[in-house]
């Protein structure tokens, strides 16, 4: 008989039907507690979306207030609810691009989706419909839809489902010349966007390598190739002392996706920033099929414009950045462990402790549970650290210490 109804998302369900679920009850700040009243600090920030960090009442007032009045209606058409409206200029106005326009989504995968579908769009749209081939770079996590799926450069999580979307390419994650030879090979004229995580995420944390970033955005200019720039787990702040990687490395995308730090997770919500260029045929009496009903959700508008306050009024920005050092500090030392293959810090609030040996991820991350530290693996075995920007350098200091002991 089946202990529990709930299939979870990335599990092997056997292993958690015989071990239990690590069912979570509270946070506040940097930690959380399990149901047994257990505190362990958050390495994650959850899936790397709590970026005003647990517990903020704030964003749940401002929820409440929004669902009273209005939960939602509809942003299809003329129909927009008013938070929405307002929610939609902000974001613009801190846009990496002057001008963007803001499509609202449900999600990282929406966002994903969206910016996939509108690129093949676009080139209809402006007469060139041979250019649909969509690249995604090896390592890259775009979501499980079904184009992020299909632009995944891990293959484990691509395969099984036979073609997903035709046209879809991967280039190397951190050679430019790769996506170059691609272009040789197949001619710029097929291809319509180029997606790049700023930092792989989800496939381990992999830094971008000195000017990789300016360099594939050159790339696509010179050929006149989306690009599109997967900011997803980087944006609202998580790249350190900048709104998005964009801002911080001057990417100048056609466009941008996020989800996660736009409401710390809170609610739901995703937002994909559509740069002039790209917009401007829709917006010149052609009309955009799609949508989602819960695209631009008013409760989930009204959490985003707490959240902003929230990173704003307490520079939280700058605390990321801050984090950016502190992680590097504390964690680097680490890769001293014979159990640690390397540390991979350095940039934005992010970092990963990569182990030696894959297989050990799974059982490391319960023997970091009994250190008072909630983790994940993540890629081939990398510990996954990506806090909450309200982390003290001392609990940076904690955590180390945490993963230290659990390494032995
Ligand atoms: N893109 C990137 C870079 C991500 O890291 C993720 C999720 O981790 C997604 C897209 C998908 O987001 P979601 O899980 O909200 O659909």
């Amino acid at each position: 008989m089946m202990a529990s109804a709930l299939w979870h998302g990335f599990a092997d369900m056997g292993a958690v039907e015989k071990n239990g679920a690590f069912v979570v009850s509270r946070g506040e700040g940097a930690y959380i507690w399990d149901r047994e009243g257990t505190r362990y600090l958050d390495a994650t920030a959850g899936l790397w979306f709590t970026n005003v960090g647990h517990g903020r009442t704030e964003i749940a007032d401002a929820v409440a207030a929004q669902l009273s009045k209005i939960a939602h209606f509809s942003n299809f058409g003329d129909f927009v609810p008013e938070t929405t409206q307002v929610l939609a200029e902000r974001l613009a106005a801190i846009a990496p691009v002057a001008g963007s326009k803001i499509f609202f989504t449900s999600g990282g995968s929406d966002s994903v989706d969206t910016a996939a579908k509108l690129a093949r769009r676009y080139w209809h749209e402006v007469g060139q419909p041979e250019k649909a081939i969509i690249v995604g770079r090896q390592k890259a996590y775009h979501g499980m839809h079904v184009a992020g799926t299909a632009l995944a450069g891990i293959p484990v999580n691509r395969e099984g489902y036979g073609e997903l979307m035709a046209d879809a390419a991967t280039v190397g994650w951190d050679d430019a010349k790769s996506l170059l030879e691609l272009i040789e090979r197949v001619g710029a004229n097929k291809i319509a966007a180029f997606f790049a995580e700023p930092i792989i995420g989800a496939g381990g944390v992999y830094l971008p390598p000195e000017g990789y970033l300016a360099e594939v955005r050159d790339i696509c200019r010179e050929h006149d190739i989306l690009f599109v720039v997967d900011e997803v787990v980087t944006g609202f702040g998580r790249i350190g002392g900048e709104w998005f990687a964009s801002t911080r490395f001057d990417l100048q995308p056609d466009m941008m996706t996020t989800a996660k730090g736009l409401t710390s997770g809170y609610v739901p919500m995703g937002a994909v920033f559509i740069a002039p260029r790209v917009a401007e045929p829709f917006y010149a009496g052609s009309w955009w099929r799609h949508g989602y009903t819960y695209g631009g959700h008013a409760g989930a508008a009204a959490a985003a414009m707490a959240n902003l306050d929230i990173l704003e009024r307490e520079n939280l920005l700058a605390e990321s950045k801050r984090l950016e050092a502190s992680l590097h500090t504390h964690l680097q030392p680490l890769a001293e462990h014979p159990r640690v293959a390397e540390v991979r810090s350095g940039l934005g609030a992010v970092a990963a402790v990569q182990l030696v040996d894959p297989a050990e991820a799974l059982p490391f991350v319960k023997t970091l549970r009994e250190h008072g530290i909630s983790g994940r693996a993540a890629g081939q075995g990398a510990m996954q650290i990506s806090p909450t920007f309200v982390m003290t350098d001392d609990q940076v200091a904690e955590m180390a210490a945490g993963i230290l002991a659990a390494l032995g």
